[in-house]
């Protein structure tokens, strides 16, 4: 009794804690715009869900990597449903609760013995690999020793939680047949080892859950969530901007109405995060910083200065600075992002045709753009120079038109 009384105890403060840390999440949300993306039906959106989201089809062309990221997503989605049962178990102070399941409780924990297994091999084979082999793409000059070490902590407790969750499974088997490869172990484990691992197992996944919101690894929550909301299927959705749609027709001289939602917005697209729609917020907090999409960004292969998933980190950093000093004179365009970046991108979508969460790099990068033309009137040096060799030279580059063939000759 005394057991079940502590552990309802810290599940409350759990609970109470993980509702505090969301909530801030969604005080950040609230601050950005309303997507202006038009709706796509439920069923495409649930069909990406399966697609993108369960299935993992993006990252499943790289047969190693991607397939054992797919294995250890698979694995996290079954062994929460231990997890939930331990909770079950230690509020109630009952025993394998979901054993009443009758023969479906066999199917559920012989998948979780057999995933726990497959996912510790595949953490510790990316553990590996991130300390003896890294590779490039998860390197880059804006990722740092902390961005690092909250990848390596995240596979480490990853690893130690399917460990002590096998350990509980080893000790269970000496009574059920419910685990197929931790009942091979013949050795004997004590009870009260066995609840000294079952509580280390319990306390570590409420840590890990209160650590995930401040961590890359938001994803293990996001992603799934983002994947649906996204309400495009074309990469390149760039809508106009319907209050001002009245104004530029009238200018243009077409008969048209003024509505009284016509309202002229303060400022154009997206100088700061309060400018950004509430789907680039989600996808900052969703990125998982794979690098996919910087490694197939033209703009990066060819030097420039521009990396598509350091948009989304600034995103999310600029956040939480705006959300603690809204009066901060850091911007998100200018000191996070530079004019340099934003010019870079050539709008191609290789970037969101990779991305296995749904991210939308380029509507971001052009509503950055639409504030430098619409706010400031100014565009970028290349363009720049592609409009005075147009309106002087009547060709885009800097020679004469007779001549703009010859390199071919
Ligand atoms: S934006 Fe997408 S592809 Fe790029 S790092 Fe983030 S999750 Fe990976
Ligand atoms: S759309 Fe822009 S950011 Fe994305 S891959 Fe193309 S150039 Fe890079």
């Amino acid at each position: 009794m005394l057991e079940q009384i502590v552990f309802i105890s810290i599940s409350i403060i759990w609970i109470l804690a993980l509702c505090l840390i969301l909530l801030s999440y969604k005080k950040k949300y609230n601050l950005t715009m309303a997507n202006q993306q038009s709706s796509t039906g439920f069923f495409q959106r649930l069909r990406n869900l399966l697609v993108v989201g369960i299935f993992q089809s993006r990252i499943l062309n790289k047969p190693l990597s991607g397939f054992s990221h797919a294995l250890v997503f698979w694995g996290f989605l079954v062994i929460s449903i231990a997890s939930i049962e331990i909770i079950i178990d230690g509020v109630f102070g009952s025993e394998l609760s979901f054993s009443e399941l009758g023969g479906f409780y066999y199917a559920i924990s012989y998948s979780v013995d057999i995933m726990s297994y497959i996912v510790i091999i595949a953490c510790s084979v990316f553990l590996v690999r991130r300390l003896i082999n890294s590779p490039k793409r998860f390197q880059a000059y804006y990722i740092g020793i902390k961005e690092k070490f909250d990848a390596i902590f995240c596979l480490l407790m990853i690893v130690f939680l399917c460990s002590s969750l096998i350990y509980v499974n080893i000790y269970h088997s000496q009574l059920y047949d419910y685990y197929p490869v931790s009942g091979l172990f013949s050795f004997d484990i004590q009870y009260y080892h066995y609840k000294i691992i079952w509580w280390a197992h319990i306390l570590g996944l409420f840590l890990f859950a209160l650590y995930l919101p401040f961590s890359k690894h938001f994803h293990v929550y996001l992603s799934l969530f983002n994947v649906f909301s996204d309400s495009t299927n074309s990469y390149a959705y760039y809508p106009s901007l319907k209050s001002i749609r009245a104004y530029v027709r009238q200018s243009l001289g077409f008969e048209t109405e003024i509505q009284s939602e016509d309202v002229m917005p303060e400022r154009f697209g997206v100088f700061d995060v309060s400018d950004i729609s509430k789907k680039n917020y989600l996808d900052s907090l969703s990125c998982t910083q794979c690098g996919r999409c910087s490694q197939v960004c033209p703009a990066v292969r060819t030097g420039k200065k521009l990396s598509p998933r350091k948009i989304f980190i600034d995103v999310r950093y600029r956040m939480n600075e705006y959300y603690k000093n809204k009066d901060s004179e850091n911007t998100l365009v200018d000191n996070y992002i530079t004019s340099e970046e934003i010019w870079a991108c050539t709008t191609c979508n290789a970037c969101s045709e990779v991305c296995p969460v749904n991210i939308r790099h380029a509507n971001l990068i052009m509503n950055m753009r639409r504030n430098y033309v619409m706010d400031r009137a100014e565009i970028g040096s290349d363009i720049n120079l592609f409009m005075r060799n147009m309106e002087t030279k009547q060709c885009p580059w800097d020679m004469s038109p007779e001549q703009r063939l010859s390199w071919f000759k």
